[in-house]
Formats: structure tokens, C-alpha cells, sequence
């Protein structure tokens, strides 16, 4: 007993302390109302408790909102949407809840008409509206309300998505956003350029949003073009330069959406990235695995940024690349026995897996994805130049003895040695769950990839093709299916 009581506490203690740091998923906060106007106004709850100023915008105005961004983080107030024709019901309870006193419109009666602004002014709430005869006159009366400037961005008004992807990295530096078409400068917006003592442009997009002729005529002009909106917007938000301990994502095809994203990012002084919205984009995650992030808020509802993305997020595998290396290929068959061929086991594995990680989260990379041949040192290069996170070489085992049979997992102790063990220890169990084959345990062994690779790497005895029982496992798509979620899982656990 007296023993008991000496090592209770310090146990609980133990227990206590390394529960909530470890096996934690990451954390997906979501922010999305009935409606964008709804929306809008939890976002802006976020961040303000009372807001005595606030921008409202056309809730389909999608232009005004890009360059009122940048003016409502330099005035540090939040922007919220209406109904063109009256004022939205979630947005006046909103105003009210903010107790706000002054309101910004910006655009003309065609986004926000003449009767909504006198429902805003019966609330008792003074209005000053900032609209121009077109997109590129309004973002210049914006320009104007932020004041001199010595850089702008130059967008084209008419590509939405390259105004969302700059919402962060303007406001952030509190450069105007200004618009133009593909090819000519507006006379607005060329006023805007001399009235505001603009020196320096940075252009959005690639010629295909601005030509080169037009980028020609601007002042010290710079570019920044990306192969599509997720990477532009990765891109901007690598040169803003925000926080990453906790980032907002949004889809990057929903304006309404990702402005609010933009705004309440820059306000809380965090990256905001956009995404497909039914499958995390390649690029949202590259920048994801590269910054460690771990903490999500996403904009909108469900059929804004979906389920299926906040999951991904959610998962710690997110952003991690994983080097899947299907042993053996072409003239090297590796392991033969009841009709199979070790190679083909190995890449109809190793595909699979690919699969399920990349719909994880993950960013896969595989040595092979056909009937191809690498020498071992070649492997171990590939791992390395894909800068992995990870390594899983996936094999097949054989035995002179056809009564050997199971499922095994090989870590080596030169690299990453306990990173290896414990990466070990998350598969295998998984993998004989998934087969249902006997558990052979982890075993360490110098096998060149794991031996060579500095990441940590396993490498995965599947089961025995020499085996009545583990071949006809082997042979069969739904286990194989079966094991490559299980491999999958043990991953995600790896990295909680
Ligand atoms: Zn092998």
C-alpha cells in the first residue's frame, strides 16, 4: 500500500501531462451563418465586440468588396453585405449588436440602392456612401478615403479571383487595391495613380489578367502570377507574411466568403489561403505542411467550404509529404509465389495508399507509379529530394517455408531512430487489423531505404506470398483496399 501512494500521483501526473499535448488532432473552427450577409456578421463578432464604423457592401458586389477591404483593416472596422434593395435582417441585427453609429457603403445605388441606405439612416446611423459611375471609379474613391500611398496593387476588376487572393497582402501592407480590364488603364484609375503619388505598382495575375503592354504603362511595375487562384493566393500570402499559428481558409471560388476571410485574417494578423472547396487544394496544403500549421478557421457553411475539407484540415497528416516506395518493378519481380509477383502487390498497394493520403490531406509522392525499375540508392534520393516528411517502402515477404506467414514493419536506428519506432508502432497494428493476418510485431533490420533515408522510414512487410493463407489475402482488391486505409490511419496517428 505505502508503496501505492508513493506512485499514484506521480503517475496521474504523468497522465495528465501528456494526454491534451499528444494524439491531438488539429483544430478546425468554422464560421459560416444562414446566409453571406449572416456570415459576414459572426466574422465580424470575431473580432469586434462594438464596431462604431462599419463598411457595408453589395452582398453580390463582389469588386466593391475587394477594394473595400484594405480600407476597413486600415480604419480597423469590420465590412458586412446587404440585399441590394433592402437592408438584410441578419445585417441590421448585426449593426445593432455592434452598436454601431456610422456606416460606410461602398458602391453605387446599382449594388446598394437608395432604399436600403434610408433603412440604414432610420436606424439613427449616419451614412456616407464612396461610389464611383464604375468598379474602377469606386475602388478609386477608396483609394482616395485611404489616403497617399506610395505602392497600390493593379487588378483586373473583372477576375474576381485575383482580387480575392489580394485582399490579405493589401490590406496588410495598407496598399489601395485599384482595378483595371486586361489591356487599357482607366481614366479613374490613372487618376488615381497621379492623385495619390502612387510610385511603385504591383500587378496581379498573368498577362492573360493584365497584358504586358498595360503592365508597361504603370509605375515601376512588379508581378505576381501564379498557375491558379489557390497558388496566387499562397503566393501573396507567403509575401504578406501573417501569422500561420492559426489560418483562415476559405473556398476560393465563393467571394463572398473569402472577403470576409481576407478581412477578418488581416485583422487578426493571420494568413488566409483559399482553396478549392470540396478537396484541399495542393498548393493550400503545400504551404500548410511548409508552416507546421495545426489550426484552421474556415468561412461559410458546408456548401461553402465543405465537410470533406474541414476534415482534411483537421487531420494531422495535412500538408505532410509522404514518400510511398512500392519495392522492387520491371525486371526485378522481387518475391514469387501462388501466382504473384511481389512488384505488382507492392504498386497496387502503393497506389492505393497514395489515394487515401492525398484524400486525407496529405501530399504523396511515390518512387514508382508503374512497372518501372530504381536502383535502392535511387529511392532513397527521391525521398530526399521531395524533401518527405516521411518514408514507407512497401514490400511483400517470402519464405522457403510456406508456413511462414504474417505481417511485419522494419525500422532502422541510423536516422530518426525513434521517430522511426514510433512510426512503426502506428502501422503495423493497423495493418493487421485491416488483413486480419497474424501480428509478426516491429522489428528493426538495415535494409538499404530505411537504412539510407534521413527521414523517419519504415518499411512494410505486407504478408507472405509464399503463404497459402497471406497470398489469397494478397490477391484480393477489397484487403488490399482495406490495408491501405489501415496504413493511411496508422500515418495520421503518427503525426498527432
Ligand atoms: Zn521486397
Amino acid at each position: 500500500m505505502k508503496f501505492l501512494f508513493k506512485c499514484l500521483p506521480v503517475f496521474l501526473l504523468g497522465v495528465i501531462l501528456f494526454v491534451p499535448s499528444a494524439l491531438a488532432d488539429n483544430s478546425v473552427k468554422r464560421v459560416g451563418g444562414n446566409t453571406r450577409y449572416d456570415t459576414a456578421v459572426l466574422a465580424a463578432k470575431q473580432s469586434w465586440k462594438e464596431a462604431k464604423t462599419v463598411i457595408i457592401v453589395g452582398g453580390s458586389a463582389y469588386p466593391d468588396g475587394i477594394a473595400a477591404a484594405p480600407l476597413a483593416y486600415q480604419k480597423n472596422i469590420p465590412l458586412l453585405y446587404t440585399n441590394k434593395h433592402n437592408l438584410s435582417a441578419g445585417t441590421k441585427k448585426g449593426l445593432i449588436d455592434l452598436k454601431t453609429k456610422n456606416v460606410i457603403i461602398v458602391g453605387g445605388t446599382p449594388a446598394v440602392s437608395k432604399n436600403t441606405e434610408n433603412q440604414i439612416k432610420k436606424m439613427g446611423i449616419s451614412v456616407k456612401r464612396l461610389a464611383g459611375s464604375s468598379r474602377y471609379a469606386t475602388a478609386a474613391k477608396v483609394a482616395n478615403e485611404m489616403g497617399r500611398s506610395t505602392t497600390a496593387l493593379v487588378v483586373n476588376g473583372f477576375v474576381n479571383a485575383d482580387g480575392l487572393a489580394s485582399i490579405s497582402y493589401a490590406a496588410s501592407k495598407k496598399y489601395p487595391i485599384l482595378f483595371t480590364n486586361d489591356s487599357t488603364l482607366n481614366g479613374s484609375t490613372a487618376n488615381a495613380i497621379k492623385n495619390l503619388g502612387i510610385k511603385n505598382t504591383i500587378v496581379i495575375g498573368g498577362t492573360k489578367s493584365i497584358s504586358n503592354a498595360l503592365y508597361n504603362k504603370l509605375p515601376n511595375p512588379s508581378r505576381v502570377s501564379a498557375k491558379n487562384r489557390y497558388d496566387l493566393s499562397m503566393k501573396l500570402a507567403k509575401k504578406a507574411n501573417l501569422g500561420t499559428s492559426y489560418t483562415y481558409i476559405t473556398n476560393g471560388f465563393k467571394e463572398a466568403d473569402s472577403i470576409v476571410g481576407g478581412v477578418l485574417g488581416v485583422k487578426q494578423g493571420r494568413a488566409h489561403l483559399l482553396t478549392n472547396g470540396n478537396n484541399l487544394s495542393k498548393e493550400t496544403r503545400t504551404y500548410i505542411g511548409d508552416k507546421n500549421m495545426k489550426s484552421f478557421t474556415v468561412i461559410g457553411k458546408a456548401s461553402s467550404l465543405s465537410d470533406n475539407v474541414a476534415s482534411q484540415l483537421k487531420n494531422p497528416v495535412v500538408g505532410k509529404t509522404v514518400f510511398i516506395d512500392p519495392g522492387h518493378g520491371d525486371q526485378d519481380s522481387g518475391a514469387t509465389g501462388y501466382g504473384l509477383l511481389e512488384k505488382n502487390v507492392n504498386l497496387d498497394i502503393g497506389k492505393r495508399l497514395n489515394s487515401k493520403l492525398y484524400s486525407a490531406g496529405a501530399l504523396p509522392v511515390m518512387s514508382r507509379t508503374g512497372d518501372t525499375f530504381d536502383s535502392l540508392e535511387e529511392r532513397v534520393k527521391k525521398g530526399a529530394k521531395a524533401k518527405a516528411d516521411i518514408f514507407i517502402s512497401v514490400h511483400a515477404n517470402a519464405n522457403d517455408n510456406n508456413s511462414a506467414n504474417g505481417t511485419e514493419t522494419y525500422y532502422d536506428k541510423t536516422y530518426q531512430s525513434a521517430n522511426s519506432l514510433k512510426l512503426a508502432q502506428n502501422i503495423q497494428p493497423q495493418m493487421v487489423s485491416a488483413l486480419g493476418t497474424r501480428d509478426r510485431g516491429v522489428k528493426t533490420a538495415g535494409f538499404y531505404v530505411i537504412k539510407y533515408s534521413q527521414m523517419p522510414s519504415v518499411l512494410l512487410e505486407t504478408g507472405f506470398v509464399t503463404s497459402p493463407i497471406d497470398s489469397n489475402i494478397l490477391k484480393q482488391s477489397a484487403k488490399k483496399d482495406r490495408l491501405a486505409t489501415g496504413i493511411s490511419k496508422g500515418v495520421s496517428s503518427y503525426f498527432k
